[in-house]
């Protein structure tokens, strides 16, 4: 069985529901994951937000607007009275549940379940229009399978335990539908995958069911070679490795949640990136090939802050990098790009919750300096370091760029290079006139 996984533009409005339909309506059983329609997240963090800051006016106008928006997606999408009523009384139960919070003390626990309704909506929505249709569509509700633990971490072994039951119970269903994004957490609140996490859960729910293939359908044709929302002449890359992608999720390829390829790399389960607008475009394949002598794609991770320490005695005070390392550890911050010389090591962090705390406690072991508003733009494709030239064409491109870190043999299919955030752009487009389109 497949699993697919809908974004919000994809389910944006009425029309591109039925887009989706069409896409899925081929025969074939399959687990469809959706996102909240688009727009809705947002609107339901603003909705916190103004709760949080004790505006329920300010809350109640914006729950009314997304309201409206959701009368007039049930209006377009039901052919029937009676599937228009059947959407119309469910969602009534959302927003009366979403209108409560705004009369009650608001906590970072009502925020989640307040953001949780738009995945909740959304296939509520769908689920009823296949139904119309005439298929066997069952709404697998993914706070029953889909759980987080203490660290944040997906519990694997009890989301196979509770969702496959669930398909076995409901054997002649022709679609499953299903949340993206939302979860239960170790202390059984509802909770969240974080931003863009319905791709995460797609491959989670690939992963649990040994799926055959994982799709994630967006609005773009796949992978490009570089972020089209800021350089031109960009293209999709028709084919990447699971570490090239993980890779180039990780750092900033929208498109991709940062964590959602390794489920699919340890299952050894194909991820097909495809666009609902032109679904017969080839996208791109995510599998465990790799293609040799390619620079495949670029990508950007912003909000970086590199930590410089230095230490006369680092040489010869073996245990200094260990030492350095548990303070990162001890503040749970982790460590994107390292590179070290004899007397000091820079190290990038993007969560900088603890910087001051981390700050105090390096000082304590050396000299430290520190570079915030810096942009770690990752270079991935075949970067074997026995292939010759490749790094030289990525450091050809940035000639004129000053570059605070550079770091290269971490692996065989990726160089990083740290730079200002004001130069982000240049290095960006750059690194795509040298490497993709032979402008340089
Ligand atoms: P969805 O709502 O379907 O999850 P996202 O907005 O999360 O969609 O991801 C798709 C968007 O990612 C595209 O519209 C595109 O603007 C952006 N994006 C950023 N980098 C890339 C890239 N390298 N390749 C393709 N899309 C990218
Ligand atoms: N709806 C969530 C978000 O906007 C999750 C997702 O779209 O993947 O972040
Ligand atoms: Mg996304």
């Amino acid at each position: 069985m497949k699993v697919l996984k809908f974004g919000g533009t994809s389910v944006g409005s009425a029309t591109r529901m039925k887009s989706v339909f069409n896409i899925i309506n081929n025969g074939e059983k399959k687990i469809v994951v959706l996102s909240a329609m688009s727009g809705t997240t947002n609107s339901l963090l603003e909705i916190a937000a103004y709760l949080y800051k004790k505006n329920p006016d300010a809350a109640v106008e914006l729950i009314n607007t997304l309201e409206l928006k959701y009368f007039r997606t049930i209006e377009d999408l039901y052919d029937t009275k009676e599937y228009k009523a059947k959407a119309m009384d469910d969602l009534k139960h959302h927003f009366d549940y979403i209108r409560s919070f705004t009369k009650k003390l608001f906590t970072l626990f009502e925020e989640k379940a307040i953001v949780a309704q738009g995945e909740l909506m959304s296939t509520m929505l769908f689920s009823h229009y296949l139904n119309e249709q005439g298929l066997r569509a069952v709404l697998l509700p993914a706070l029953e399978f889909m759980r987080v633990n203490k660290n944040a971490e997906p519990e694997t072994q009890y989301l196979r335990e509770h969702l496959l039951p669930m398909l076995e119970a409901n054997k002649d269903a022709d679609i499953f539908v299903t949340q993206g994004f939302i979860c239960l957490n170790a202390y059984g609140e509802i909770d969240n995958l974080t931003r863009g996490g319905s791709d995460y859960s797609a491959s989670l729910i690939g992963a649990a069911i040994a799926a055959e293939e994982i799709q994630i359908w967006t609005d773009i044709d796949g992978m490009h070679n570089n972020d089209p929302r800021v350089v031109e002449k960009t293209s999709p890359v028709s084919f990447l490795s699971f570490d090239e992608a993980a890779e180039l999720a990780y750092f900033g390829a929208k498109i991709l949640h940062p964590t959602c390829i390794l489920p699919a790399k340890l299952a050894k389960i194909p991820v097909r990136l495809l666009n609902t607008m032109q679904p017969e475009a080839q996208g791109t394949l995510i599998s465990n090939k790799t293609e040799m002598h390619k620079i495949k794609a670029v990508a950007a991770k912003e909000n970086i802050t590199a930590i410089k320490i230095k230490s006369g005695r680092m040489l010869l005070a073996y245990g200094f990098l260990r030492r350095v390392f548990e303070i990162f550890e001890s503040y749970q911050t982790p460590v994107d790009m390292i590179c070290t010389s004899e007397v000091g090591v820079s190290m990038t962090i993007d969560n900088d919750k603890h910087l001051n705390e981390i700050l105090d406690e390096l000082k304590k072991i050396g000299t430290v300096s520190v570079d915030k508003n810096m942009v770690i733009i990752c270079v991935v494709g075949d970067l074997d370091w026995e292939n010759i030239g490749f790094e030289s064409r990525v450091i050809d491109a940035v000639k004129d760029i000053p570059v605070r870190m550079i770091s290269y043999g971490g692996s065989n299919h990726n160089i990083s290079l740290l730079v200002k955030d004001e130069d982000k752009l240049r290095t960006l487009r750059s690194l795509s006139d040298y490497l993709f389109n032979n402008e340089a």
